[in-house]
C-alpha cells in the first residue's frame, strides 16, 4: 500500500505528493495528474488467480473506473499524505463521506455518541438514517465539556463523531482527551477536519482514528467541486471503507473533480494563510465596532476556548461569527449593503461568502432549538476569503452604517 510521504514540509507535499509518479506513468511525464476519464481498462491478458483485492492501483493496475482511477488515487495519496494517514478514500461529497464512515462502523443497536453541535446534513443524517433507519442509538453530547463524552460512552458505543471549531459558533472539543477516554472503551473517534483543513489541525496525530473532510471547502477552495474523503491508518477500516463504501455502496468521486480538488490543494498552504490573516484583522475589527454584540473567533483572546485552540490548532482558520446589535431587519439591511463579500451558504473557498444562519442553514431548526444553541436572528457567518484586506473592511463598515443600533450608539445616549 502506499506510504505516507512526510519526509517533506506540508507545503511541498500540498504541491507533488502522490502526484508525480503517477503522471510519468501516462508515459509522457505529464507535470501534474492527466484526468483520467476512462470508465473501464484494457487488460493485456486474462490472469484467472487475480481477484479484485488482488489490483493495486499504486502498482499502476486498474480494472474499472468507481474501483479505482488514476486521477482519483493521486487525490487520495496527497490527502493521506496531508492529513499524516496511511490511507484515503475519496467520496462523492463530504456527506457520502460520512455515510461511509458510520456505514463501515455502525451496525444495528450500537451506540453512536456525537457532538451535539454538529453541521446540520450531518446531524439529519445521525437521526434520520442510523437512528431511524438502522437502529442505531444516537447519543448526542456536549462535547466542549470532556465529562459529558465520557458519561455518554458506553460498552456498545463503536464511534464518537466530533466536529471542532464548530459551525457557526466556533465551539471546540478537547481531541486528545476525548480520543484517550473513547479508547479506553474501544471506541473509535472520528473528526470531520473540514473548518480547519489538515493544514491547521491533525486530528491523527491528536489520536483520532479516522479523519473526514468535505473537501468541497477548503481542501477544493474555488467553491467550483462537491467532494469528500476519509482518512485513516487503520488499515481494516480502510479495507472496509474501499471495498464496502467505494466499490459496494459506489459514491465515488469523479475523476474531473478528483482533479479540480489535486489542482487546488497545491495552494492549501498560501490561501490558509492569507484566510487567516485576513479573518483574524475582520474579528478584532468587528470586536471594536459599536454595531456588533459580539464575535465569535477562536483566535481572539476573548474567546473562551482560545487556549484549547492555541495548543490543538496550528492557526485559528478563516470563518468567524458575529451577531448585530439590533433585530433582523437591521441584519438584513446589513447583508443587503455588501458588494464584495457574496451571500451565500458554504465556505471555505478564495471567495469571501457571508450567511444568515437563523435565515438561512439554521432556519429548519424551530426558533426555540435556535435559542438553545445561541443562533440569534442577527448572528451572522463568514467565511473569509483571500481578497486585500482592506476592501472587505471597507465592505463591513459600509454594511454595518445600515445597523440602526450604530446612530444611537455613535450619537451617545
Ligand atoms: C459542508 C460540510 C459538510 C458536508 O459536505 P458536502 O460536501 O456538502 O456534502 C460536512 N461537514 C462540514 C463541517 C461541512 O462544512
Amino acid at each position: 500500500m502506499h506510504e505516507p510521504e512526510r519526509s517533506t514540509a506540508f507545503d511541498t507535499r500540498a504541491v507533488t505528493a502522490g502526484e508525480k509518479a503517477l503522471a510519468h506513468e501516462g508515459g509522457y511525464g505529464d507535470a501534474v495528474s492527466p484526468i483520467h476519464l476512462a470508465s473501464t481498462y484494457g487488460l493485456e491478458a486474462l490472469d484467472p488467480s487475480m481477484g479484485l483485492d488482488d489490483v493495486d492501483p499504486d502498482a499502476g493496475q486498474y480494472l474499472y473506473g468507481r474501483l479505482s482511477n488514476p486521477t482519483r488515487r493521486a487525490l487520495e495519496n496527497r490527502l493521506a499524505s496531508l492529513e499524516g494517514g496511511e490511507h484515503a478514500m475519496a467520496f462523492a461529497s463530504g456527506t457520502a463521506a460520512i455515510a461511509a464512515v458510520g456505514l463501515s462502523i455502525l451496525e444495528p443497536g450500537d451506540r453512536l455518541v456525537a457532538f451535539e453541535d454538529l453541521y446540520a446534513g450531518t446531524k439529519r443524517m445521525f437521526t434520520e438514517l442510523f437512528a431511524r433507519r438502522f437502529d442505531v442509538e444516537v447519543t448526542f453530547v456536549d462535547a466542549t465539556d470532556v465529562d459529558a463524552v465520557d458519561a455518554a460512552i458506553d460498552e456498545r458505543t463503536k464511534l464518537v463523531w466530533l466536529e471542532t471549531p464548530t459551525n457557526p459558533l466556533l465551539r471546540l472539543c478537547d481531541i486528545e482527551a476525548i480520543a484517550e477516554l473513547a479508547h479506553d472503551r474501544d471506541a473509535l473517534v472520528g473528526v470531520d477536519n473540514t473548518f480547519l483543513s489538515p493544514y491547521f489541525q491533525q486530528p491523527l496525530d491528536l489520536g483520532a482514528d479516522l479523519v473526514a473532510h468535505s473537501t468541497t471547502k477548503y481542501i477544493n477552495g474555488h467553491s467550483d467541486s462537491i467532494g469528500g474523503a476519509v482518512i485513516t491508518d487503520d488499515a481494516a477500516l480502510a479495507e472496509e471503507l474501499e471495498l464496502t463504501q467505494q466499490i459496494t455502496a459506489g459514491g465515488v468521486l469523479s475523476p474531473f473533480d478528483s482533479y479540480l480538488t489535486l489542482r487546488g490543494v497545491k495552494t492549501l498552504p498560501l490561501r490558509m494563510r492569507q484566510h487567516e490573516s485576513n479573518a483574524m484583522a475582520l474579528a478584532e475589527f468587528l470586536d471594536d465596532h459599536p454595531a456588533v454584540r459580539a464575535v465569535h473567533y477562536p483566535g481572539l483572546e476573548s474567546h473562551p476556548q482560545h487556549d484549547l485552540a492555541t495548543r490543538q490548532q496550528s492557526g485559528y482558520g478563516g470563518v468567524l461569527s458575529f451577531e448585530l446589535a439590533g433585530t433582523q431587519d437591521d441584519a438584513i439591511a446589513f447583508l443587503d449593503e455588501l458588494s464584495e463579500i457574496t451571500l451565500a451558504v458554504s465556505l471555505g473557498g478564495v471567495e469571501s461568502l457571508i450567511e444568515l444562519p437563523a435565515a438561512m442553514t439554521h432556519e429548519p431548526l424551530d426558533p426555540a432549538q435556535r435559542d438553545a444553541i445561541g443562533i440569534t436572528d442577527t448572528l451572522c457567518r463568514l467565511s473569509v476569503g483571500v481578497e486585500d484586506v482592506d476592501d472587505l473592511r471597507a465592505d463591513l463598515e459600509r454594511g454595518l452604517e445600515r445597523v440602526s443600533a450604530v446612530e444611537s450608539v455613535a450619537g451617545g445616549e
